[in-house]
C-alpha cells in the first residue's frame, strides 16, 4: 500500500475540473485532490471572495452578481483564470473547481490548455440530487481563516463555531440564504449543465456519485483520475 501510495501522489500533468451543481462538493474535493497530488487549487468562487473582501474594482463589479446568485461576466472570469494559469506554479498540473461555467468560458480554457502545453482536461462530474444540495448548501460554514468547509448536520467542527485547523471563526456564505441557492441551481441549469455534453462528447467526462461521504467520494476521484491519466 505504502509504495502504491507514494507513486500515486505524481502530479498527473494534467487540469482536473470539477464540475456539478453548488453543493455537489467541487470545492472539498478539489481542496482534497489538489493537496493529494501538490498542485495548485484554483477555485474561481474563491477569487471573487477575496476581491470583494480587498474591496478591489473587480471585487465591487463581481459583488452584486454574486450576492443576486447570477454568473459573473465570461471576460472578467476569463481574464482572472489566464493570468493565474501563466503561473509557474501551474505547470504540474492544476485543479480547476467552479470553472468554467459557461461554454464560452470552456472553449477558451481548451485555448489556454493547448497554449500552455497540457492535453486533454479531466473532468469529474459530480451527480447529487438536489435535497442532498439544498441540505448542504443551508448548512455550509466555511472559516474565515482557511477556507476550510464544515457542514453543522453531516460534517461538525469538534468546537461549535470555530475551524479544527486553525481555530479560525465559520461563517455563512451571503450567498447560501435559500433565495440565492435557487437562483444558483437556476444558473446552474441554464449556463453550466451544458458543460456536461460539452466534455462528455469529447470523451473526457467521468460521472462520480457525490452522494456518498467525503472519503468515499475522495476515492473514487482518486482512482478515476489515475486511471484518466495513465490513458
Ligand atoms: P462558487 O464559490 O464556485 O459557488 O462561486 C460563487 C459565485 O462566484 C458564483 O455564484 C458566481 O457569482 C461567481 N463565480 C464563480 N466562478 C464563476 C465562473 N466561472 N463564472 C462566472 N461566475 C463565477
Ligand atoms: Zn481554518
Amino acid at each position: 500500500m505504502g509504495s502504491a501510495a507514494a507513486m500515486a501522489r505524481t502530479a498527473p500533468q494534467r487540469a482536473l475540473i470539477f464540475l456539478g451543481p453548488p453543493g455537489a462538493g467541487k470545492g472539498t474535493q478539489a481542496r482534497l485532490i489538489a493537496e493529494r497530488y501538490g498542485v495548485p487549487h484554483l477555485s474561481t468562487g474563491d477569487m471573487f471572495r477575496d476581491h470583494v473582501r480587498r474591496d478591489t474594482e473587480l471585487g465591487r463589479r463581481a459583488r452584486p452578481i454574486m450576492e443576486r446568485g447570477e454568473l459573473v461576466p465570461d471576460e472578467i472570469v476569463l481574464g482572472m483564470v489566464e493570468e493565474r494559469i501563466a503561473r509557474p506554479d501551474c505547470r504540474m498540473g492544476f485543479v480547476l473547481d467552479g470553472f468554467p461555467r459557461t461554454l464560452a468560458q470552456a472553449e477558451a480554457l481548451d485555448r489556454l490548455l493547448e497554449a500552455h502545453g497540457f492535453g486533454r482536461p479531466v473532468v469529474l462530474h459530480l451527480v447529487a440530487d438536489e435535497a442532498l444540495l439544498l441540505r448542504r448548501l443551508a448548512g455550509r460554514r466555511t472559516c474565515k481563516l482557511c477556507g476550510a468547509v464544515y457542514n453543522i448536520y453531516d460534517r461538525p467542527p469538534q468546537v461549535p463555531g470555530r475551524c479544527d485547523l486553525d481555530g479560525g471563526e465559520l461563517v455563512e456564505r451571503p450567498d447560501d440564504r435559500e433565495e440565492v441557492v435557487r437562483q444558483r441551481l437556476a444558473s446552474y441549469h441554464r449556463q453550466t449543465r451544458p458543460l456536461v455534453d460539452y466534455y462528455r462528447a469529447r470523451g473526457v467526462l467521468v460521472d462520480v456519485d457525490g452522494t456518498a461521504d467525503i472519503e468515499a467520494v475522495s476515492r473514487q476521484v482518486v482512482a478515476l483520475v489515475e486511471r484518466a491519466a495513465a490513458s
